[in-house]
């Protein structure tokens, strides 16, 4: 029986041993640590933020910064509806929630760890951990796979190490090339008066651009301990993660907190001042924002609150104006998101053949998850990749005669 070694023992490592067919290879996961899928335990908060429920590849091929155009051949293979059928079949219930991700209906990611520890026993495959993989060497048909207990033999290998500097390095030496890492998902570290010790209050849709790059975004938006999060930030934190590296963090924000356009907004306003002349401004709901937030935009705007909006004069409705459509803020680094920690870089995707994950430069050699230079903006798509991938990888070998 040919052997089949998968190194690393998380997300893509599983998957793949859960789908390889147990009749035609022996297969063992080699990983490193004490415990395997320690990143699916921590995973979405502890409840597994397993997919997300976008069922078009077309569409899903857009939440990956890295990885889009090659991603859509897999994800027409394999996608989220796949994946919900898969878990459903091994009776996990899945729940979608109000912003599409999906979660185990337990809300415990442990519901997840176990469904692979059955199908991975049920299909007699060896997990040896404290098992680090040091050396890979190729002999003639086959690799030799050195490792902190003794040496492998492997027919295939599997390469699933996640994004670890040190497993990146052993496949560089294997003739690989490697694009940098670099962070993705990233929250903004600002420090402005207009946000100063508002922590939580959240915006249901805003714009966020970084005029220097060119780019923008929208979604919710959060003012935490250290400046902005939220989808309207880790999006754009994802898409220029390289060009903020290079900037070192260092740069300009525009935010718009209502999502709407100045000219429109400024109609509201000169509106409520018709309707509602007498009323004072400081107790005036116009827009969508808490009112914390809004007390705090008169504050920075320097109006005072107590005035009527008819005596609201044109330069102060304009730095309302201004202050809530086009706020413009100094970030100055960085911080992680929830502890959600995703990089950008990894394996050239040049150098992978996406019809089955195997490399182009070694024969029987496939390479999937976080070790490639691909990544996702946060909602159970980094996830997503790896089962995609996994289970392409699978259907290859379980297909080889
Ligand atoms: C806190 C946190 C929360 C997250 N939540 C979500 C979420 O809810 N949804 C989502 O889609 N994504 C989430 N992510 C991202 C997701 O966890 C990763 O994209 C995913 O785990 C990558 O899977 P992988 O199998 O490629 O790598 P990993 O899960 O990192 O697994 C790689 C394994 O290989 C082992 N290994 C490495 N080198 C060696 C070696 N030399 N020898 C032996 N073993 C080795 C490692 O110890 C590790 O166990 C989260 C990430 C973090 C950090």
């Amino acid at each position: 029986m040919k052997q089949i070694i998968i190194i690393g023992g998380g997300a893509a490592g599983f998957f793949c041993a859960a789908n390889l067919d147990e009749k035609k290879y022996k297969i063992t996961i080699l990983e490193q640590n004490s415990d395997v899928l320690q990143k699916v335990k921590i995973s979405g908060g502890g409840r597994c933020n397993v997919t997300h429920a976008c069922f078009d590849p077309k569409e899903l091929v857009q939440f990956y910064p890295r990885g889009n155009k090659e991603l859509l051949s897999v994800f027409t293979k394999f996608q989220p509806g796949d994946t919900m059928d898969w878990f459903e079949k091994r009776k996990v219930s899945l729940k979608i929630e109000n912003d599409n991700r999906i979660f185990p209906e337990s809300n415990s990611s442990q519901t997840i760890i176990n469904t692979f520890q059955n199908e991975i026993q049920q299909k007699n495959v060896e997990v040896k951990t404290k098992c680090s993989v040091k050396e890979i060497e190729k002999r003639d048909e086959k690799y030799l796979i050195k490792t902190s207990l003794g040496d492998f033999e492997a027919d295939f290998v599997i390469y699933t190490t996640g994004s670890s500097p040190k497993s990146l390095k052993m496949i560089e030496s294997l003739g690989h090339k490697i694009i940098d890492l670099v962070p993705s998902l990233f929250t903004f570290n600002i420090k402005d008066d207009l946000l100063k010790d508002l922590l939580g209050t959240s915006f249901e849709m805003a714009e966020t651009s970084i005029p220097k790059l060119k780019t923008e975004e929208s979604g919710p938006l959060l003012i935490t301990h250290w400046g902005l999060s939220g989808p309207a930030i880790l999006k754009i934190s994802a898409w220029e993660a390289i060009n903020l590296a290079k900037v070192k963090y260092n740069f300009e924000i525009q935010v718009n907190f209502i999502s709407k356009d100045i000219d429109e907004a400024e109609e509201l306003f000169q509106n409520v001042k018709i309707s509602n002349p007498k009323k004072l401004i400081g107790s005036s709901k116009i827009f969508d924002v808490t009112n914390r937030f809004w007390q705090r935009i008169l504050e920075v705007s320097k109006v005072d609150p107590n005035k009527q909006i008819a005596n609201i004069s044109g330069k102060e409705m304009q730095t309302i104006l201004e202050n809530l459509c086009k706020k413009k803020f100094q970030v100055t680094g960085k911080s992680t998101y929830k502890d959600e920690f995703v990089t950008a870089g990894g394996v050239d995707l040049k150098e992978i053949n996406f019809k089955n994950m195997s490399s182009k430069l070694l024969p029987n050699f496939y390479i999937a998850g976080e070790v490639l230079n691909i990544d996702a903006v946060t909602g159970g798509f980094n996830f997503q990749a790896c089962w995609s991938e996994a289970w392409l990888i699978a259907k290859d070998l379980n297909n080889l005669n």
